[in-house]
């Protein structure tokens, strides 16, 4: 029996805890925040499931991961279909032909690629080398300027131009009238919301949970006092950020109770000109198709924000300046901290959505307990 201590009560620390104590090991965790779930976190408000850090969708192709969630919850037939707003018009994402009409009036796919084929021929031969010229090369030059340019500008932080080419490839492009925002064989929201999963998760009785616990306040002893750590915080500043910082994004978000029903009509509304100083608003009752009191309903306005020590790290930039120093604490974590795993994003300093995380905590706890 080994005794593990997770830093974090996320999906990736709580999968390797529950899977680690499934297999007759003790396992404490601990979590800085006042609550378990980290960024999957939802709250009931007025009846309804609050996503407390953005929308969160669970969508996947890997039936296996989709098998494994649903032992947690059963999850609803929800199909994200987000619309963008762009100075009042609006468009449908992810952008297919219903966004090609309304844009240009086209009709037909071909015709639709005529027109995008036409845009395109801006960048000649190039090989799209970063998020401008990839999303050209995809959708010509209209979609680019109104639906991806400010939106992505904002929410990263930096010209379209410095960023990796990856990030826009997560959007599909479709030359059919379907708004599904996911190209994945499942998706849903969990009935109830997502902190059920993670409570799940930890209710075995090898597993023991402290909250308001910053791993920092007592490094030396953790490390000493167990036999193994798995830390899903940040790995530069688990090394005292010793070879510099890691890039991160952050995030306010505002939360309003309105005295109405129906404030914008769909869960997601993505907010693309540059001016206005939010990404997305979301209203939560529209991901459980209008549950909860009448009369009332919660919104969320998402403002990115840079990032400085101390505050929330949502995402890794996983540019290639980052990537690379992440590389090296990579070298630095195998060479001097070898009864720690690193997971989860801020762990692995990787854009991994729900399923990922999964995913990559079941192949942790397969090196662990079957390698
Ligand atoms: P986290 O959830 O961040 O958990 C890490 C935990 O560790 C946190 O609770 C943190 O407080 C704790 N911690 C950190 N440092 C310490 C410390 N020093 N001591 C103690 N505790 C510590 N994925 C999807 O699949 N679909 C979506 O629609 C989707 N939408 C998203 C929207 C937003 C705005 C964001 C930010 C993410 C979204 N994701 C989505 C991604 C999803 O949130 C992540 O994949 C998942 O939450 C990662 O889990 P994790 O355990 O790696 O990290
Ligand atoms: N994006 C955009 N316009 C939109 C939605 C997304 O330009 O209306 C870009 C933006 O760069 C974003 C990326 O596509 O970071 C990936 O979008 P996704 O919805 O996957 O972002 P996330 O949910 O991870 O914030």
């Amino acid at each position: 029996m080994t005794k593990y201590l997770v830093v974090g009560a996320g999906l990736f620390g709580a999968t390797f805890a529950y899977e680690a104590a499934k297999r007759g090991h003790e396992v404490k965790v601990i979590e800085k925040r006042n609550h378990i779930a980290g960024n999957i976190y939802t709250k009931e408000v007025n009846g309804i499931q609050v996503h407390q850090y953005g929308a969160h969708i669970f969508h996947t192709s890997n039936k296996k991961i989709w098998d494994y969630v649903n032992q947690f919850a059963d999850f609803n037939r929800y199909t994200n279909s987000p619309v963008a707003n762009y100075n009042g018009e609006i468009y449908n994402l992810p952008f297919n032909m219903n966004t090609f009409n309304k844009l240009w009036g086209v009709v037909t796919p071909a015709e639709a690629q005529a027109k995008i084929e036409e845009q395109r021929s801006i960048l000649g031969d190039k090989r799209p080398e970063n998020l401008e010229e990839q999303a050209i090369s995809l959708i010509g030059t209209d979609i680019y300027e109104k639906l991806i340019k400010g939106y992505t500008e904002k929410q990263w932080g930096h010209k379209a131009t410095d960023l990796p080419a990856f990030i826009i490839r997560r959007l599909p492009v479709r030359f059919t009238y379907d708004n599904n925002y996911f190209n994945d064989d499942f998706q849903g929201i969990p009935v109830g919301g997502y902190t059920q999963i993670v409570e799940k998760m930890l209710a075995h009785e090898n597993i023991s949970v402290e909250l308001n616990t910053d791993f920092f306040a007592n490094k030396e002893a953790y490390l000493n006092d167990y036999d193994k750590v798995v830390f899903t915080g940040m790995i530069d500043q688990f090394f005292d950020y010793k070879l510099g910082e890691l890039e991160y994004r952050s995030l306010r978000f505002e939360t309003e109770v309105l005295d109405e029903d129906n404030y914008q009509g769909n869960a997601v509304v993505n907010y693309t000109d540059a001016e206005t100083p939010f990404t997305r608003i979301i209203e939560h009752k529209h991901f459980e198709f209008g549950k909860g009191e009448k009369g009332k309903t919660v919104i969320t306005r998402e403002y990115p924000a840079n990032w400085q020590r101390g505050d929330e790290p949502y995402y890794p930039v996983n540019n290639k300046e980052n990537n690379t120093l992440y590389t090296s604490y990579k070298e630095l974590a195998d060479r001097e901290a070898k009864n720690v795993i690193f997971g989860g994003r801020l762990g692995q300093y990787r854009y991994y959505n729900m399923d990922q995380v999964i995913m990559a905590a079941l192949v942790t706890v397969e090196k662990e307990f079957e390698g």
